[in-house]
């Protein structure tokens, strides 16, 4: 029987979470349906950082205002996402002299705040930085945690009901009469296929888009554009810094938490697909970025990873870096289609707006004059998303004192009583890897051992609790264990190196993990 629903959302990136709640708070409870699990796509794989817009003044003036808006939003709106980290622009000797002495007009004209400051005064701010500093502004950035942002999003739209199903591929959509009739999806716990029968779709697939709409028959001209980051094992610096240039690879550092991101690179790729950090990225950001921070060559790394970004190409194609940022939403009515709506592009940063304009689309579709709430309301803190944030997890340790609640990871202190508290909301796992979405929805694995010691404790817990039997176990920690390589294999060098070698020896040594079946997971993107 097929599954009815007003309105279907593809997609449960940041996007596709914020339409469901957009809608929702306009009466409009929908289904959205995530290939794997919430933010597998661009917004798990990003910089985490709440542009004040500054970045874009000199390239496009509109996504700069939008970035100012939008920030400002949501500060008020999900202040428990984002810290307030404000941000520098600095350049060095050999950076472009005009580029730094246009920008503070630059951001006044997009009414972006910037303050001069001087290079030794910025020095003081930020002892990393390097004593070849020429130029310097404050700007408003902020770090903003995208995983807790899709969870408290998505928390919402289900509270206002909504519902939502992990782990369900869209692998067909049939149309009829200038409509889309039924979306059909492979629910990969159990195999099967089901078939939704919507009033409207909604494609925020995000890099994905462009298959999706082909699916319906609809064309989307789209560029996929790579890019790759590298975490430190320690917070380099208090405030986001970036460099004061045109758009390059290796300009900024984003504080999150105990750590800094470092990124990124721009590299075009065939399919959305094929993006995982390389060697060559890892180095030539390194080597960029050392310039602007000394320390950057010689930090310890934990991690790299990437994500896609869909740039909608208009016109003739150019390089990945000089197509716009903005968003595009597509009424796929000029393709035919009357109920079809795709929304890409765009940023973490303007999400909100995304759904709203997509919402508004959807609305004028469905006949329902309902205004947009998301401006004002705010997103409730949840408890799917609460254990994203760094410092959480060994606060509540230490508040709880309770002899029996073990330290599961011990790099971020998360203890088995929250582990327990995230296995709670996940809900039906089957297909898919629980430690990995216990990862997504905590600080585990992400410290310096990237799951080399936690990895184990947990799939121990996990079959004390009866969650795992047989060999499940070993084919998690193997999926598990597989997606952590990916992140540390092209910064193996130095101290990681004898790491990854421990972690060898302690997983194909005595487990004997390379033998694991794989059967039980169906294979990731990609890989
Ligand atoms: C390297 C990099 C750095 C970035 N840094 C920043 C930053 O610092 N600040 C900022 O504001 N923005 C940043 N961005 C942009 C930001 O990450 C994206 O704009 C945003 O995450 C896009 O979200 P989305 O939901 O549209 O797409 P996605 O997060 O990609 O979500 C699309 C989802 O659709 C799912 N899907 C695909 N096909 C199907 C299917 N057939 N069936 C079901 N589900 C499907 C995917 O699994 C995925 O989860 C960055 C992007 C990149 C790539």
């Amino acid at each position: 029987m097929a599954i009815e629903a007003r309105v279907l959302i593809i997609g449960g990136g940041v996007t596709g979470t914020g339409v469901a709640r957009d809608l929702a708070l306009r009466g409009v409870p929908c289904l959205l349906l995530e290939k794997r699990d919430i933010n597998a796509g661009a917004s798990g794989g990003n910089h985490g950082l709440l542009h004040s817009g500054a970045r874009y003044v000199a390239s496009d003036m509109e996504a700069a205002v939008e970035c100012r808006e939008e920030g400002e939003i949501l500060r008020r709106i999900s202040p428990q996402c984002i810290e307030d980290t404000g941000g520098l622009f600095v350049a060095v000797q050999g950076d472009d002299e005009d580029y730094v002495a246009d920008f503070p007009s630059l951001c006044t004209r997009s009414s972006i705040p910037s303050r001069k400051l001087d290079p030794a005064e910025v020095r003081e701010l930020e002892p990393a930085l390097s004593d070849r500093v020429i130029a310097a502004y404050a700007v408003e950035d902020a770090a903003v945690d995208p995983f807790m942002l899709s969870l408290d999003n998505l928390s919402h739209s289900l509270t206002l009901g909504g519902s939502v199903q992990r782990n369900a591929r869209v692998t067909a959509v049939e149309t009829e009469g200038g409509r889309i009739r039924r979306v059909r999806f492979v629910d990969g716990n159990s195999g099967a296929e089901h078939v939704v029968e919507p009033e409207i779709v909604v494609n925020a697939a995000g890099a994905w888009a462009g298959l999706v709409a082909e699916m319906a028959g609809a064309h989307i001209d789209l560029l996929y554009s790579s890019g790759c980051l590298l975490v430190t094992q320690d917070r380099i610096s208090r405030r986001v810094v970036n460099r004061l240039r045109k758009a390059s690879d290796a300009d900024i550092l984003v504080p999150g938490g105990t750590v800094s991101v470092l990124g990124t690179t721009s590299v075009t790729v065939d399919h959305p697909d094929h993006c995982r950090p390389t060697v060559e990225e890892a180095d030539r950001i390194i080597e960029d970025a050392r310039a602007m921070m000394p320390i950057l060559e010689t930090t310890r790394y934990i991690r790299a990873y990437s994500g896609v970004r869909p740039l909608v190409l208009s016109g003739d194609a150019g390089d990945a870096r000089s197509v716009s940022r903005g968003f595009s939403l597509i009424d796929h009515a000029r393709d035919g289609l009357d109920n079809f709506v795709t929304i890409t592009g765009g940023k973490l940063t303007t999400y909100r707006l995304m759904a709203e304009r997509t919402a508004d689309m959807v609305c004028a579709k469905l006949g329902i004059d309902a205004p947009c709430r998301t401006r004002t309301e705010p997103v409730p803190a949840s408890a799917m998303g609460m254990w994203t944030e760094p410092g959480r997890a060994p606060r509540n340790w230490v508040d709880r004192r309770a002899e029996d609640d073990l330290v599961l990871c011990e790099c971020e202190m998360v203890s088995r009583s929250v582990v327990d508290a995230i296995i709670a909301e996940l809900g039906d796992m089957r297909g898919r890897s629980m430690l990995k979405a216990i990862g997504m929805r905590s600080r585990v694995g992400k410290g310096p051992c990237q799951g080399g010691f936690c990895g184990l404790r947990i799939t121990g817990h996990l079959y004390d609790q009866g969650h795992l039997s047989g060999d499940r176990g070993i084919a998690e920690l193997k999926a598990f264990v597989e997606r952590r390589w990916r992140g540390f294999s092209p910064i193996l060098w130095g101290l990681p190196l004898m790491q990854a070698d421990l972690q060898e020896a302690l997983y194909c040594g005595m487990l004997d993990m390379e033998l694991a079946r794989p059967e039980y997971f169906e294979s990731e993107d990609g890989e």
